[in-house]
């Protein structure tokens, strides 16, 4: 998942895009409005609204104007006007400085969770080369459609949901087998096992040790 962080000062923007990227973020930066603006399509943008050449307010409305990409501002404590209208002009979340980089990657995972589930409507989820129909129940990889069985494409679905974030054996037990008997956690590895064969590559669902498992384009 790729996240634009817009912001000027480079004493906050530099320790963010590198927790960001410890989470296993994608990560751009840019530090005007204007560069923002121009700045290749991400999955999420992150907008401070104090910018030295543009009304963040203004970029805000601009990339809802031509996208649906997910927008979560960043204000200064009080502002709370610019919250308000920074929601109003289609910002899906708002943070107030200072925060927590645990704090943003909650509202990250929140903001793109309910865009994906938006997007079950919209559309396919697109995790780079790999697209996951769920209202079609059908998985491509690079155009090629992927033989998988009715629980393994109900795995990929739960994991290209959010991909990027490091998913519970719990809540893919509770959302696929819909189960919370931690016994039949074997059956989840089974699954990933026949998944990862048939992506043909096995980076593309990454064990994430005492947690569960995350998805990405290897
Ligand atoms: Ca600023």
């Amino acid at each position: 998942m790729h996240i634009l962080v817009v912001e000027d000062e480079d004493a906050i923007a530099e320790p963010l895009v590198n927790g960001l990227r410890r989470e296993g973020f994608d990560v751009s930066r840019v530090a005007t409005g204007a560069d923002a603006l121009e700045a290749a399509a991400a999955d999420l943008v992150l907008l401070d609204l104090r910018l030295p050449d543009l009304d963040g307010l203004d970029v805000c409305r601009r990339l809802r104007e031509r996208s649906r990409v997910p927008i979560i501002i960043v204000t200064a404590r009080g502002e709370e006007a610019d919250r308000v209208v920074g929601l109003e002009l289609g910002a899906d979340d708002y943070v107030v400085k200072p925060y927590g980089l645990r704090e943003l990657i909650a509202r990250i995972r929140a903001v793109t969770r309910r865009a994906a589930s938006a997007g079950a409507t919209g559309g396919p989820l697109r995790v780079g080369s790999l697209e996951v129909d769920e209202r079609a129940r059908e998985a491509c990889l690079d155009g090629r459609v992927l033989e998988l069985t009715p629980k393994e494409f109900e795995l990929l679905a739960a994991l290209a949901r959010d991909p990027g974030a490091a998913i519970s054996r719990q809540r893919l037990l509770a959302d696929v087998w819909q189960t919370t008997w931690y016994g039949s956690s074997k059956t989840i590895d089974v699954h990933v096992a026949a998944l990862r064969k048939k992506l043909g590559d096995p980076h593309w669902i990454e064990t994430v040790r005492g947690v569960g498992f995350r998805l990405r384009e290897p």
